[in-house]
């Protein structure tokens, strides 16, 4: 630089200084890139300038870097640049809660589950000992383990292990006796099985698990905001940079809200409140919340249960259990009710609706409370099953299918069994819902899949799993294109949380939340590529959030 500056006249000098202190001052300027806004339109651009966090320009390289000057520059060397990946439909204190129990996933026989319980919670401080995913067909003895080991491990230390489908548990004594669970004779909707003796094995199923479950003590706010701090990192390390949070007590809403304010999270959230009685009257009474990064402006309702237990409404009859068609978990004037006052109160309703009959009662009720085209982005959660007379209502009231493209893939081996041949062609329908109002949300449900946006992606676009099955992909016609995946990853998923003013494009004015990453996802040859793309620095309000820069 000193032998150039030598040779340049004084003159030309003189005027490249001048024009370097007309330049803006701004935070950082993010340079040499290949940026897709997903702005709506197929806007690109190559530079940035962000200034307090907000994006102050975005645009050509020398546009950019003629009209400002940083002290902060991130040439990303040719990299890709996206918006900030927002899951629109998942559980961030449960996944976080989550990370703390023994993974079990895999284990291949009961002296490894035992062995990894001993590695990972004798030298820990938390009483409960928790593990989740264990699945005794996996194991050379392929049968119900029994507490006994637990016991003489852990005598003092209440242990509980999920089964991997979540409907049975095995609990030690010390779980049982502090639960209650031990003395129990008999548990509704449930099954305590036991030794020749009489006394428990520690396996408890449905009913029984969940009546266990309910009387574990809630975490203390200590053991949530370490947790959370975990999972954020591993968020952000996948270009999150906004996530749901499907269901919350409002004690934990304002959890997160003082995580917020401390700086221990950076991670924006949107969180769903409970419909409680005491949780509608303090919403309403406070106004929500709604913080640049937390936005709980809406109310989250279940109308039926699962598919895979049977638990999703369906209007006809299980194909593989004649006579049964669900449960619903509504009543319906109750509902009605409490979206009339939601409605009046100016908050968003979201309602979890697997089966046809669930989805065609929550759109109608939607419909009676907000009658024709509206903008209240009320959303029907994973609208899995719907019948064809029912999919242009979501058009015609402007109700939002919120989806989870991995749900389909997880699903796609036994759903068809559930539904039988007519109805598996009306499941998982993301083009159809797509055309309803022209976008739709992507999600995750995480943890109940897998959180990684990759897969997500690769679900949408390919309705394969990773490894390529089936071969012509599930109902390949209901594929989303690769950049309609983005979209429902960004832009698509801000709409759907009213957060579009704040995130989900990089436009001029929105907040710099955004990932740099190796590869154009948009532009793979082959959307199984995606699993191999790196995510290689996020950002959220201009601040790189990963790699951590203090970690
Ligand atoms: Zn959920």
């Amino acid at each position: 630089m000193k032998i150039a500056l030598r040779v340049i006249p004084f003159a030309v000098l003189a005027v490249l200084l001048s024009c370097h202190w007309a330049k803006e001052p701004v935070d950082l300027l993010v340079r040499n890139a290949h940026i897709i806004c997903l702005d709506g339109g197929g806007t690109q651009a190559q530079a940035m300038a962000i200034h307090k966090g907000e994006i102050v320009a975005i645009g050509k390289e020398y546009e950019i870097l003629n009209a400002f000057r940083s002290e902060a520059v991130e040439d990303v060397q040719g990299a890709t640049i996206y918006p900030g990946l927002i899951d629109a439909h998942s559980h961030l204190l449960g996944y976080a809660l989550n990370l703390s129990q023994t993974d079990l996933v895999g284990t291949m026989s009961w002296e490894e589950v035992l062995e990894k319980l001993v590695d990972e919670h004798t030298a820990s401080t938390s009483l409960w000992v928790r593990g989740r995913g264990w699945d005794q067909n996996d194991w050379a003895i392929p049968e119900f383990p029994d507490r006994r080991e637990l016991d003489r491990l852990f005598p003092n230390r209440p242990v509980v292990l999920h089964r991997i489908d979540g409907h049975a548990v095995l609990a030690n004594r010390c779980a049982m006796e502090k639960t209650g669970v031990w003395n129990a004779q008999a548990v509704r909707g449930g099954e305590i099985l036991r030794r020749a003796d009489g006394t428990p094995t520690g396996v408890l199923i449905d009913g029984a698990a969940d009546s266990l479950l309910a009387r574990i003590p809630e975490p203390s706010a200590q053991t949530k905001v370490a947790a959370l701090r975990r999972a954020q990192k591993l968020l952000v390390a996948l270009g999150l940079t906004t996530v749901t949070d499907a269901g919350l007590e409002l004690s934990d809403i304002s959890l997160l809200d003082s995580l917020h304010q401390s700086g221990d999270l950076k991670l924006r959230v949107v969180a769903m409140a409970n419909p409680s009685e005491s949780n509608f009257l303090a919403m309403a009474n406070r106004g929500g919340w709604d913080t640049p990064r937390l936005k709980a402006q809406a109310f989250k309702f279940y109308m039926d249960g699962a598919l895979g237990s049977r638990g999703a409404a369906l209007l006809e009859a299980y194909d593989d259990r004649p006579g049964h068609r669900g449960t619903l978990l509504q009543s319906i004037e109750d509902y009605e009710a409490q979206l009339r006052r939601i409605h009046a109160s100016g908050f968003q309703a979201a309602t979890h609706a697997i089966g046809d009959s669930a989805v065609r009662l929550v759109l109608q009720a939607y419909k009676r409370v907000l009658g024709g085209p509206n903008d209240h982005r009320w959303r029907v959660e994973h609208a899995q099953v719907i019948h064809p007379d029912d999919l242009n209502r979501f058009g015609e009231s402007s109700i939002i299918p919120s989806v989870q493209p991995t749900h389909a893939t997880s699903d796609m081996y036994w759903a068809g069994t559930r539904l039988g041949r007519g109805r598996i062609r009306r499941a998982y329908a993301y083009a159809d819902l797509r055309d309803e109002l022209g976008m739709i949300p992507l999600g995750t449900d995480f943890p109940v899949e897998d959180v990684d946006p990759r897969k997500t992606f690769l679900a949408a676009v390919s309705r394969q799993d990773v490894n390529r099955f089936p071969e012509k992909g599930f109902h390949l016609d209901q594929a989303l294109s690769p950049r309609e995946a983005m979209l429902g990853m960004t832009l698509w998923a801000s709409l759907a949380s009213r957060t579009e003013d704040l995130v989900g494009s990089l436009e001029v004015g929105k907040r710099a939340d955004f990932l740099v990453t190796n590869r154009d996802w948009i532009k793979l040859a082959d959307p199984h590529e995606v699993l191999d793309v790196e995510i290689v620095k996020t950002f959220i309000d201009g601040l790189q959030v990963f790699p951590p820069l203090i970690p």
